[in-house]
């Protein structure tokens, strides 16, 4: 058996029609686009054509497209120049506590420098209310910053209401869609976002490559300085393989969006129907329905996450503990926290992340291992023995 990957939320294989449009642009086509000479002319009009690409795919102009290196620029920027662009307005963001750390530790940093920041509570499903946005925004509030859907638990929040009244306040709206881009339909006019980040490698584009979506009219400062690309917005010379790859992937992502979405939510509620059935003492973490097609997120009493991946990791079924970016420390993830999972319980949760090519026999194979997995380590748990024993007695 080849490994089965479902990780695809913390990094996606680069699709090999975004590898071939590419090529060119690291080999014979290596011009700088910002040159003035013939060697800059096919960069030049390949950078065109993949920010009117990405453009069309979000019913956005593609003036509105600023290419960056990735999610993170994408998020730091949207939030630290809003921050200095309106100071003198206010110095009051709002963010969900479920938020990306690249969200949360950059709206840390603002607070240091002054700013007051609002971490809006989720409910158990890890939706935001939009009666209790609408409480937290104040004359002083310049920005609401809340993510598309969530890279752990895959809910999808309410993006266009939050637009509206955003508006309705005339508060500045970003949303984070890192996670969203390339999986599910976005409209940056008809969900009246302002901003978005976007990051290439989770839709089988390239890493190192993102962009931010700004609206036009937002006077938004440069983060990075120093030369002219990105109409002086964003300086640094262009990415141009990460841009036409990133491109190319959006452009198939969008293309085979609305049957990927069938085939996807398919096998990740028969992944999640055969978990709910097959492994006692689990929960499903996030919204049943209102979740990216690709993600299931289970917490499983009397195990820990690192153990499971261990054992299933033997097996080459490779999954996650929840953010890539969070593994290695020892803190349950804030998100699980957020929706009200115990600590402990917190600790024994783990996400698979699919995408367009998974099969239902890796699929079942993966079920298989996990429960697997999720036996082996519970055997070893003198909780779980006691546990069982209770209900035995009882
Ligand atoms: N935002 C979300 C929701 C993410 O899931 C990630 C990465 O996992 C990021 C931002 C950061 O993206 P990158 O690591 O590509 O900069």
């Amino acid at each position: 058996m080849e490994p089965v990957y479902l990780d695809n939320a913390a990094t996606s294989p680069l699709r090999k029609e975004a590898l071939e449009a590419m090529m060119p642009y690291l080999t014979e086509e290596f011009g700088n686009p910002s040159s003035i000479h013939g060697a800059s002319k096919g960069p030049r009009t390949a950078v065109r054509e993949a920010r009117d690409t990405i453009a069309k795919t979000l019913n956005a102009d593609s003036s509105e497209i600023y290419f960056t290196s990735g999610g993170t620029e994408s998020d730091n920027w949207a939030l630290i120049s809003t921050a200095q662009m309106l100071a003198d307005k206010g110095k009051h963001i709002i963010v969900s506590a479920i938020e990306h750390h690249a969200i949360l530790e950059t709206a840390d940093y603002l607070k240091k420098n002054g700013y007051e920041i609002t971490r809006l509570p989720v409910d158990a499903d890890g939706l935001i209310s939009l009666e209790e946005l609408e409480k937290a925004i104040r004359p002083d509030t310049i920005l609401i910053s809340i993510m598309t859907a969530n890279n752990e638990i895959g809910t999808i929040e309410p993006i266009a209401k939050i637009g509206k009244l955003a508006h309705e306040h005339g508060v500045l709206f970003h949303t984070d869609a890192v996670q969203a881009y390339g999986h599910i339909p976005i409209d940056v006019k008809a969900m009246e976002i302002d901003m978005l980040s976007v990051s290439g490698h989770k839709f089988g584009g390239p890493k190192g490559i993102g962009f931010l979506y700004v609206r036009k009219g937002i006077r938004l400062p440069p983060f990075m300085h120093g030369g002219e690309q990105e109409s002086g917005r964003r300086a640094g010379t262009t990415n141009v393989p990460g841009a036409v790859g990133m491109a190319k992937a959006a452009e198939l992502a969008h293309a085979e969006m609305s049957d990927d979405i069938v085939k996807m939510t398919e096998l990740r509620d028969h992944y999640i129907e055969r978990v709910e059935k097959e492994i006692p003492y689990c929960k499903l973490n996030g919204h049943r329905t209102k979740r990216l097609p690709g993600n299931a997120n289970f917490s499983f009493s009397f195990v820990e996450g690192e153990s499971l991946l261990m054992s299933l990791g033997v097996n080459k079924v490779y999954i996650s503990t929840g953010s890539a970016c969070a593994s290695g420390s020892l803190d349950p993830s804030h998100v699980l926290l957020a929706i009200g999972v115990p600590h402990e319980i917190a600790h024994g949760s783990v996400r698979v992340s699919l995408s367009e090519k998974t099969t239902l026999g890796q699929i079942d194979y993966a079920v298989d291992a996990l429960k697997t997995a999720v036996e082996r380590v519970r055997s070893l748990s003198p909780l779980y023995d006691d546990f069982i024993r209770k209900q035995k007695g009882a």
